[in-house]
């Protein structure tokens, strides 16, 4: 898996969410719309500026997001959310539209899936990387039945920040392209256990599915001991744990990333 992040891009096609299980207790949406004094409340949500970047080209005709590009989709929202329903039909035109990127959006509304699909979705758009989100065990055994059911091409489990240890062996077989696994961030973080971390990875090479150790998040319990750590090394931690499993052979995200810019998020 490539370290250059010239190979991404983002898309939030709309901004703000609501909160809807333990996971979104201290949603990064709300707190960056905190840091940098957003004057709508986070769960407002309104289309962006960006909402037609899929389509958008440059002076010279060229595509804004050119060809080949994996492109992180509603990273500031929830793709699947209930009040983004009547924009979410142009998406996936643009989706249609651009077969020559891949998308990917993760949700922790999977169980809205069938009612948000487009006509055509047949079995899936081969451009589309779908992630559920898991933060512990009830919300795994609610979640993953139903998105091991849907008609998806590409799927990924985000275990994410993890909450609990969370026994996933059920839901992994090859229709799993990865799991992958985080912390949680920000100020109020609640702890993540390494041992926690070390089982599901113990559960994928078992059932050999792909899986990453994304971030450690803030606070990370090793050996009986919580340490700190500070944003800028949650990913660089991880990494240098040099856990993952088979991630190489998979062309699948691993930047959850949100940088505010003004520009984007105007009314
Ligand atoms: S679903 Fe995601 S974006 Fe929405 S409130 Fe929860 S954590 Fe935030």
């Amino acid at each position: 898996m490539s370290e250059n992040w010239s190979l991404y891009a983002d898309w939030n096609p709309w901004h703000g969410c609501t909160k809807i299980s333990p996971g979104c207790k201290f949603c990064y949406v709300y707190r960056q719309d905190e840091m940098y004094g957003a004057e709508v409340a986070s769960n407002l949500v309104r289309k962006t500026a960006q909402f037609n970047l899929p389509l958008k080209r440059k002076r010279d005709k060229s595509w804004k997001i050119e060809s080949g590009k994996m492109v992180f989709t509603c990273f500031t929202s929830d793709f699947l959310l209930k009040d983004a329903d009547e924009w979410r039909a142009e998406c996936w035109q643009m989706m249609r539209m651009r077969s020559d990127l891949l998308f990917f959006f993760f949700t922790k509304r999977i169980d809205r899936f069938m009612e948000c699909i487009p006509e055509d979705w047949g079995d899936g758009y081969d451009n589309v990387f779908v992630g559920c989100t898991v933060e512990n065990q009830e919300m795994a055994t609610y979640r993953l039945p139903i998105f091991k059911s849907l008609p998806i091409k590409h799927k990924i489990i985000i275990v994410a920040p993890m909450l609990t240890s969370i026994d996933l062996l059920p839901y992994l077989d090859a229709s799993i392209e990865e799991v992958a696994v985080s912390g949680e961030s920000g100020v109020n973080a609640r702890p993540c256990y390494y041992d926690w971390i070390l089982s599901v990875r113990e559960q994928c090479v078992l059932r050999g599915v792909p899986f990453r150790f994304h971030q450690t998040g803030a606070y990370f319990v090793k050996d009986g001991k919580m340490y700190r750590i500070p944003r800028r090394y949650q990913l660089s931690q991880a990494h240098k744990a040099n856990i993952d499993y088979l991630i190489d052979q998979f062309y699948v995200p691993q930047k959850p990333k949100f940088e505010w810019k003004e520009e984007d998020y105007h009314d």
